[in-house]
C-alpha cells in the first residue's frame, strides 16, 4: 500500500495534532524515563518532530517528477526521475532520546509514501507507551503499526520481508539488523554511535569553550549519541579549562548537581553500574559522587586516562568525560584517526586554518567548530554517520530521499524516429568520436 500525497499530508497533519494533544503526557514520560527537565524534553523530543513535520511544506515540490537534462543521443526525450515508496518499512529506535528518534525516521517514512512498522525501545517504557498512544490516535495500523517489547520482539519483526529497515542504536545490534536484513536483500540504513572526540586549541576562548562543553556534554545527563566523548586539550591550556569546566557546572546545576531540577538521571540500573566502573580508582577533576537509588551521577571529569583504558575504547554514553592533555593539534589528528570513524566530532579553535585542516584530514558524520550538538539542529543539514558509526543520513529533506526510490525514467514519442545508434554501423563510430 502506497500513500498518495494527500494521503500523506493528512496523515502528518494528523500525527503534529496528536502530539500536540499528548504533549503533557510526553513529557510525564520524558521525565519518568530519563528525568529529563521540561525544557530538554521539548526542544529535542517534541518540538523537533514538530519542525521535520513543518520542513514538509516543501514535500509536494519534492515529490513532483523532476526533469533533469539528456544527452544528444536521447534526443528529442526528456529525462525523468520519479521518486517512488519503497514499501513497509521498519524502524527500530533506541531509548536516550526515545521520542525524536522514533518519530524523526517516521515522519520521513510517511512523507515519502511508505506504511510504517516502529518498535521502539523497552527500556524507555513510559514513553515507548506514549508512542503508540499518539500513533493509534493519529494512524490507522495498516498505515503505522508500532510493537512494544525487547530483543524477541525485534528478531521477529526482523525475519519478515521488508522494503527498507531504519535503525538506531549501537554497533552490535547494528551487525544484527543487518544481517537479518542480508537474507531478504533489504536495505538498510544504521543510524549508530562511538566516541565522538573534542579537541580544544590553545587560541580557543576557553570561557565560551567550557560553557558549550559542558552543556553538549551533560545534556541528557551525556546519554547523546553526538555528546562529546573525550576531550583533547592542548596541554599549554588544560588547567585553565578544567577550572572553566568547574566554573560552569556551577553556574549551570549549582554547587550540587543531585538538587538541580536541570539535571537527568541514568535511563536504568544496568546502565548506571556500567557507568559507576568508569569511576573505580580513576582521578576525578570534578564530580565524581553517585547514587543508585535516584540512577545519578554527577557530571565527571577525569584526569590521567590512558589512551587504551576501557574508558578510551568504549563509547561511553553517560556524565563522565576523560580530558587528555595533548602536545598539540598534529598529535590530536594522530589519536583521532587511529580510531574508528566518528558519528560527531567538535573543534574548538579561533584559527581558521587549524578548524580547516581538521575537518580535510579527519572523516566524522558531522560536527560544529566552536560549539557541541547543533549541527543537529539544522534540518538542512544531513545527519548520519560514516564507517562503524552508521551508514546513511536523514533529517529534513534527506529523510524523505531516503525513504524514497528514484525511479529513472526517459520519455520518448515516435517522432522524429532518429536512427543513428541502430545497425548497420557502417562508418558511425568515427562521425560519433567527431561529435563527442
Ligand atoms: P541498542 O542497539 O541496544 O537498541 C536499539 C534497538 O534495538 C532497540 O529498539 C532494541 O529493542 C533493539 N534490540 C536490542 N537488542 C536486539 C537484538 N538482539 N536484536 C534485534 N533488536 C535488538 O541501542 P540502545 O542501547 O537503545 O541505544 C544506545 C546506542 O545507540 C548507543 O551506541 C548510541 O550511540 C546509539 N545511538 C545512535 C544514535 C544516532 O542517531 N546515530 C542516536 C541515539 C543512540
Amino acid at each position: 500500500m502506497a500513500l498518495s500525497l494527500s494521503q500523506r499530508l493528512d496523515f502528518l497533519a494528523s500525527l503534529k495534532s496528536s502530539i500536540e494533544q499528548f504533549e503533557p503526557k510526553i513529557l510525564e514520560a520524558l521525565a519518568s524515563d530519563l528525568g529529563r527537565p521540561p525544557f530538554e524534553a521539548y526542544t529535542s523530543e517534541i518540538s523537533f518532530v514538530l519542525d521535520e513535520i513543518k520542513v514538509l511544506k516543501k514535500l509536494e515540490r519534492w515529490a513532483a517528477p523532476e526533469r533533469v537534462r539528456g544527452s544528444l543521443f536521447q534526443w528529442p526525450g526528456s529525462s525523468w526521475i520519479y521518486r517512488e515508496p519503497l514499501g513497509r518499512v521498519l524502524i527500530l529506535s533506541p531509548w536516550n532520546y526515545p521520542f525524536q528518534l522514533a518519530l524523526a525516521p517516521l515522519v520521513g517514512a510517511l512523507a515519502a509514501g511508505n506504511t510504517v512498522v516502529l518498535k521502539p525501545s523497552e527500556l524507555s517504557p513510559a514513553t515507548s507507551q506514549i508512542l503508540s498512544e499518539v500513533c493509534a490516535k493519529a494512524f490507522p495500523k495498516e498505515v503505522v503499526g508500532v510493537a512494544l517489547g525487547g530483543a524477541d520482539v525485534a528478531s521477529r519483526l526482523l525475519a519478515e520481508k521488508w522494503d527498507h529497515i531504519f535503525f538506531t542504536g549501537g554497533e552490535r545490534v547494528g551487525k544484527i539488523v543487518m544481517t537479518a536484513a542480508a537474507k531478504h536483500l533489504t536495505p538498510v540504513t544504521l543510524e549508530l554511535g562511538g566516541k565522538s572526540p573534542c579537541l580544544v586549541e590553545k587560541s580557543a576562548d576557553l570561557k565560551v569553550t567550557a560553557r558549550r562543553i559542558v552543556w553538549g556534554k551533560f545534556y541528557n545527563s551525556g546519554q547523546t549519541c553526538v555528546a562529546p566523548d573525550y576531550l583533547l586539550v592542548e596541554e599549554e591550556v588544560e588547567k585553565e579549562l578544567v577550572g572553566l569546566l568547574r566554573d560552569t557546572l556551577k553556574e549551570f546545576f549549582g554547587e550540587i548537581p543531585k538538587q538541580s531540577k536541570d539535571y537527568g538521571r541514568i535511563v536504568n540500573a544496568a546502565h548506571f553500574e556500567r557507568l559507576s566502573k568508569y569511576l573505580q580508582g580513576a582521578k576525578i577533576a570534578f564530580g565524581g559522587e553517585t547514587d543508585l537509588s535516584t540512577r545519578f551521577i554527577a557530571p565527571t571529569g577525569l584526569l590521567d586516562v590512558s589512551l587504551d583504558s576501557p574508558v578510551m575504547t568504549e563509547e561511553i554514553f553517560g556524565p563522565i568525560l576523560p580530558i587528555l592533555p595533548v602536545k598539540d593539534v598534529s598529535k590530536m589528528v594522530e589519536i583521532v584517526q587511529a580510531r574508528p570513524k566518528p558519528l560527531a566530532l567538535y573543534a574548538f579553535t579561533k584559527n581558521p586554518q587549524i578548524s580547516e585542516r581538521i575537518l580535510s584530514e579527519l572523516s566524522f558524520g558531522g560536527g560544529c567548530i566552536n560549539d557541541t550538538l547543533m549541527h543537529l539542529a539544522n534540518s538542512r543539514l544531513p545527519f548520519g554517520g560514516v564507517g562503524t558509526s552508521g551508514m546513511g543520513n536523514y533529517h529534513g529533506r534527506y529523510s524523505f530521499e531516503i525513504f524514497s526510490h528514484k525511479k529513472a525514467v526517459l520519455k520518448q514519442g515516435f517522432f522524429p524516429e532518429v536512427k543513428f545508434r541502430y545497425p548497420p554501423y557502417g562508418n558511425k563510430l568515427k562521425l560519433l568520436k567527431k561529435l563527442s
